[in-house]
C-alpha cells in the first residue's frame, strides 16, 4: 500500500481543533454501545419468591438454609427406615453436584443436587432414539461448514409435534436475536428433533407428584429446587445425535413454567415460558464460548490457580484482557477488573460490572461477545467472506444497519490523526454484504480514501488530518464491528 509522505498541515486542510468539523450527518447518531437492554419483566409470582433474594443474601445461601436442610432431613428419614444397622456400615454421603438455578427476575446462582444415575439408554429407548424424525428448522449448508444448533423436546406428544416445533422455532429467534448468534445467524443450521413422548408434559409439573411417561424423563423440583428442569442427559444425547451435526443441544419442555437447567453437554429450558431463552443463552456462553460465570457468592474466596476462562482472572489490574480495558462495553460502562466471579467474591475479578453471565437480562460484555464470536465463527467455513479477525486493532466500535443502511463511526463523528497509515477491519453479518470507507475532510467535504476489500479491510497511508469510517449495508442486515487503528 502507499505510504505519503505529506507536510504536517496543507493549505485548505483545518488545523487541529481550528474550526468545528461538520458532523458527518449532521446530528449526533445513538451511539449503540450504550443502548439500555430491555429488564426482563421482574414480577415474580409467590411460587418464585424463594428464588428472589435481598442483595445481602445469595439464591444459594438462601436455597442452601430452605432446601439442602429439607433434603438432607429427608434422606436422614429415609436412611434411617431402611437402614436398621450399625453406625459403621452407614452408607457414604450421598454424592452431589453443582447446577446452575435461574431465577426469573435475571439472577442466577448455584445449587448442589444430588448425582442422577447415569445409565446408558436402554436398547428400546435407543431404537426410539434413531425413529425419531429430524427436520431443518433453519439449513444454511453442509454440516461440515456450519455451526449445528440441535432442538429436542420432551412431554410432546405424537399429537403435539405442531407444537414443539413452534416452542423450538421461538427459543431459536430469541437465541439468533442475541449478539453474537445475530451475527452468524445466516451460517448455523437448526436441526429439531421431534421426540415423541407417551404422555404429554414433564413432571412435578405444575406440582411435586405429578408423574409423566415422557421419552427424556423431564422433571421440575430436581434436587429439591423448584424451577431446576433436568432430564436423563445420556438419553438426551441419543435423541440429538440423531441430527447430521452437533455443536450444541437445547432441549426443551413442554412446560409454560419458568425454569431450565444447565449440563455439561446442553441446557434445559421450558419450551412454552418466553423468559426461559435467556437460559439457554447463557449456558451456551459456558458449553459454546468456554466462558466462566461471573456471578459470585457473598463471603467466599478463591484460592486456586489462575482459571483457563478466558473473562476471570486473579490479577486486580485485568491484564489478561489488557487489549479491552477501558472501552466500552454492552452491558454498560467500560471494560475493567472487578471484583468478584466464577462463584466467588473476593480473590478473583471478571471484565464488566454485570453481564449476561452474571445477570440473564444483559447481553454479553466485549470479551464475551469476541470470545463467543470467535467460536461459533470457528465451526463456520466455506461460505462466502471469512470473518476477519478484528480485535488485532486498538480500537472497537460496534452498531448494527438495516439494508441499505449508512453508520459513521467513531460513534457518529470524526477523528484527527497524524500522518501515518490507518488499518481497519469490519466484521459484518454472515449472509450480509457490509463495505467500510474511510473518509478524510479535505477542507469543504468529506472524501472517500479508501474502501474495504472483500475481505473487509482497509490500509492507508495519509497525511494528518480529520477522518472518519462509513460503514454501509450493500445487502442484508445485522450487527457489525469495526476495528481499527490510526497513525
Ligand atoms: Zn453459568
Amino acid at each position: 500500500m502507499l505510504m505519503l509522505l505529506a507536510p504536517l498541515w496543507v493549505p485548505g486542510m483545518p488545523c487541529r481543533a481550528a474550526r468545528p468539523i461538520p458532523h458527518p450527518l449532521g446530528r449526533a447518531l445513538p451511539v449503540e454501545l450504550t443502548a439500555q437492554h430491555p429488564h426482563l419483566n421482574r414480577q415474580v409470582d409467590a411460587v418464585a419468591d424463594r428464588f428472589t433474594h435481598p442483595p445481602a443474601r445469595s439464591h444459594k445461601e438462601t436455597l442452601m438454609r430452605r432446601s439442602v436442610p429439607a433434603l438432607l432431613s429427608a434422606a436422614a428419614v429415609l436412611a434411617a427406615a431402611l437402614v436398621a444397622a450399625p453406625a459403621a456400615n452407614a452408607a457414604p454421603a450421598t454424592p452431589s453436584e453443582w447446577r446452575e438455578v435461574f431465577s426469573p427476575d435475571g439472577t442466577i446462582s448455584k445449587v448442589r443436587v444430588p448425582v442422577e444415575r447415569k445409565t446408558a439408554p436402554e436398547n428400546q429407548d435407543l431404537g426410539a432414539a434413531a425413529a425419531a424424525g429430524v427436520v431443518a428448522l433453519q439449513y444454511t449448508g453442509p454440516s461440515s461448514s456450519r455451526f449445528d444448533m440441535v432442538i429436542i423436546g420432551d412431554g410432546y406428544t405424537a399429537g403435539e409435534m405442531g407444537l414443539l416445533r413452534q416452542h423450538a422455532e421461538a427459543k431459536w429467534a430469541e437465541i439468533a436475536s442475541t449478539d453474537p448468534w445475530h451475527k452468524h445467524a445466516g451460517s448455523i443450521n437448526v436441526w429439531l428433533v421431534n421426540v415423541v413422548s407417551n404422555e404429554s408434559g414433564v413432571d412435578n409439573d405444575p406440582y411435586q407428584g405429578v408423574n409423566r411417561d415422557t421419552a427424556l424423563d423431564m422433571y421440575f423440583f430436581c434436587g429439591g429446587v423448584e424451577r431446576l428442569l433436568c432430564l436423563n442427559e445420556p438419553k438426551a444425547q441419543a435423541y440429538a445425535a440423531q441430527a447430521p451435526g452437533v455443536d450444541a443441544i437445547v432441549a426443551i419442555g413442554n412446560t409454560y413454567k419458568y425454569g431450565g437447567a444447565g449440563y455439561p453437554s446442553l441446557s434445559t429450558v421450558s419450551g412454552g415460558d418466553p423468559r426461559s431463552g435467556r437460559i439457554a443463552i447463557h449456558e451456551l456462553g459456558h458449553s459454546v464460548g468456554g466462558l466462566a460465570d461471573e456471578y459470585y457468592t457473598p463471603g467466599t474466596a478463591y484460592t486456586g490457580a489462575e482459571p483457563t476462562e478466558p473473562n476471570v482472572t486473579r490479577d486486580p489490574g485485568g491484564a489478561k484482557w489488557a487489549s479491552y480495558l477501558g472501552r466500552p462495553t454492552p452491558d454498560g460502562g467500560v471494560i475493567g477488573a472487578y471484583r468478584g466471579g466464577h462463584q466467588y467474591e473476593y480473590g478473583i475479578y471478571r471484565p464488566s460490572s454485570d453481564s449476561l453471565m452474571r445477570s440473564l437480562d444483559k447481553p454479553f460484555n466485549l470479551l464475551g461477545l469476541t470470545v463467543m464470536d470467535r467460536a461459533i465463527g470457528s465451526r463456520i467455513s466455506g461460505g462466502g467472506t471469512p470473518t476477519p479477525d478484528c480485535t488485532v486493532h486498538t480500537n472497537t466500535r460496534t452498531g448494527s444497519l438495516t439494508s441499505g443502511g449508512i453508520a459513521y463511526q467513531p460513534d457518529g463523528s470524526s477523528f484527527y490523526a497524524r500522518a501515518g497509515t490507518h488499518r481497519a477491519c469490519l466484521a459484518a453479518p454472515a449472509g450480509a454484504q457490509f463495505t467500510l470507507d474511510l473518509m478524510t475532510w479535505n477542507g469543504s467535504a468529506w472524501q472517500t480514501v479508501a474502501t474495504s476489500g472483500a475481505d473487509g479491510r482497509i490500509s492507508y497511508g495519509g497525511a494528518d488530518g480529520y477522518f472518519t469510517y462509513r460503514v454501509r449495508s450493500i445487502t442484508g442486515s445485522g450487527s457489525y464491528t469495526l476495528a481499527y487503528d490510526t497513525p
